[in-house]
């Protein structure tokens, strides 16, 4: 059987058929990379399913188990890699229906995977509380597509990735076989779930720990010298009185790309853009004179909700995308600097590759503690070979590249390791290998030994 016959088997689904939109909801971010767009941009399902509720997921999955039907999950297809772009047709199955939070109390949550997070972030707030991690596409992204394609965000700062031990409590799965199993992992086994693209379970509902909700203030931080500015950006991260959310650090060759801030950017300077509790304003004022810089834009938390306008849009992901739109030859690299000397390493890379490579860091806290420095530095594009000599070079300065120009997990963030768990679990829970087929490069599925006599 073919997907596109899925509808008239389960009619009482919300099914899109229409060539367009399903074409639209096979895609994602990749374009952000000229060498994932060459590769991915004709590739589409047959049909989208939008399930909300658990028994018809269960439907649907059965029906794919029973015809051998590819399944590729999607939140809101705000991910970069292609992760939620299905390589070999079938169905796409869109949890953006599946989003009801379920509990909050005790400082921990739990939700169903296809929640938006501005929407679950509005709900923690009245008991007190908000998301550990918010990535900048919050706004649309879903927490399950977070947990299965994201890395973390604002907040990251104080409680690390999303992967740090004590941030995700419980994942409750399910499993793709005629009769679908539902399973419960907690802990340590729920994140052999984790960025796995989708491909070794369907997460139904997540159970997480959350933050105390602090009335955020907003700032953007101005320097002429790119050390004073990476020096401020660094002294706040680390410094354990000020309480923050967000520490950006972007060169003069990235700001003239906030263009709707231009207002408070003057020309030829470096930025940090921060949101700290209103108990460390002080402290970021004495900050900025120490470090000769000049705050040119600062709102209260009430400001931020009143204009609707969030400096949370200018950081991670969102600084390319706002260079995008000025400049579409440009593209991006991720980097993991090194905790114990990010800073020098920093330094070396901006005046070996100035020219070509746009500095942008994300301060954040590592699994185990320490302050680090992440990268999402803007890449004037030439062509692959340079992209790779570019990448290389920061490798060679004792820089991990999380390369964002490839699709498999294994190329990706997880080129240095791959938990062997994660494929283990899909051979538990996707056996035939129906889902997201072509991202999990290393998992071949089990031939089962011809029975003798
Ligand atoms: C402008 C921009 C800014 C960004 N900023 C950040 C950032 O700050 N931090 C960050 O971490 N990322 C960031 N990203 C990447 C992305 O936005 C986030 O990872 C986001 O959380 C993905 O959510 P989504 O709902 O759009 O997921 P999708 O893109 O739809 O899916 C992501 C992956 O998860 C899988 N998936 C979705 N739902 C499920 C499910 N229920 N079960 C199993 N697998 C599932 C999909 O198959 C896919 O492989 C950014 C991207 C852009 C374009």
């Amino acid at each position: 059987m073919i997907a596109s016959s899925l509808p008239a088997q389960l009619p009482d689904l919300d099914w899109i058929t229409d060539p367009t939109r399903v074409a639209k909801l096979s895609q994602d971010f990749n374009w952000y990379s000229p060498v994932l767009k060459a590769k991915l941009e004709n590739k589409t399902a047959e049909v989208v399913v939008r399930p909300k509720t658990e028994e018809e997921i269960a439907s649907v999955v059965s029906a794919c188990a029973t015809s051998h039907i590819p399944i590729t999950l999607r939140g809101t297809g705000t991910g970069n890699y292609g992760q939620c772009v299905p390589l070999e047709g079938g169905l796409v199955m869109d949890m953006s229906a599946y989003n009801q939070v379920l509990w909050i109390k005790d400082g921990t949550a739990r939700a169903q995977s296809g929640i938006r997070l501005i929407d679950f972030d509005k709900q923690a707030k009245h008991h007190g509380h908000e998301l550990r991690w918010i990535p900048s596409t919050f706004r649309s992204a879903t927490l399950g597509g977070l947990y299965g394609g994201g890395f973390g965000g604002a907040g990251s700062i104080n409680y690390g990735p999303i992967a740090s031990l004590g941030n995700i409590l419980k994942v409750r799965v399910m499993s793709i076989d005629e009769k679908p199993q539902i399973l419960e992992f907690e802990g340590q086994e729920a994140l052999n779930f984790h960025h796995t693209y989708g491909t070794n379970a369907i997460v139904l509902e997540l159970e997480f720990a959350l933050a105390p909700h602090v009335p955020w203030m907003e700032a953007i931080v101005c320097f002429d010298a790119f050390d004073e500015a990476l020096h401020f950006a660094n002294d706040l991260s680390v410094g354990s009185g000020y309480m923050k959310k967000e520490v950006c650090f972007v060169s003069s060759s990235v700001t003239p790309y906030f263009t709707s801030l231009a207002a408070h950017l003057k020309p030829g300077a470096h930025a940090v853009l921060t949101l700290f509790a209103p108990s460390s304003l002080l402290g970021v004022q004495e900050l900025t004179q120490k470090h000769k810089g000049q705050i040119t834009y600062l709102k209260s938390a009430q400001d931020v909700e009143q204009s609707n306008r969030t400096l949370l849009e200018f950081t991670w992901n969102h600084t390319t995308l706002h260079a995008l739109k000025v400049d579409k030859s440009l593209t991006y690299i991720q980097s993991g600097f090194d905790p114990s000397r990010y800073v020098e390493q920093i330094k070396a890379l901006e005046s070996a590759l100035k020219e070509e490579v746009l500095m942008h860091i994300e301060f954040i806290r590592t699994k185990e503690g320490a302050v680090n420095a992440s990268g999402l530095q803007i890449v004037r594009f030439k062509d692959e070979k340079r992209l790779n000599e570019i990448m290389q070079i920061h490798r060679d300065h004792g820089v991990q590249i999380n390369n964002p120009h490839v699709f498999t997990l294994e190329d990706g963030k997880s080129a240095n390791y791959l938990n062997p768990k994660v494929l283990s679990a899909k051979d538990q829970l996707d056996p035939q290998g129906l889902l997201n087929p072509g991202k999990l490069r290393t998992w071949h599925r089990k031939v089962s030994e011809p029975t003798q006599g």
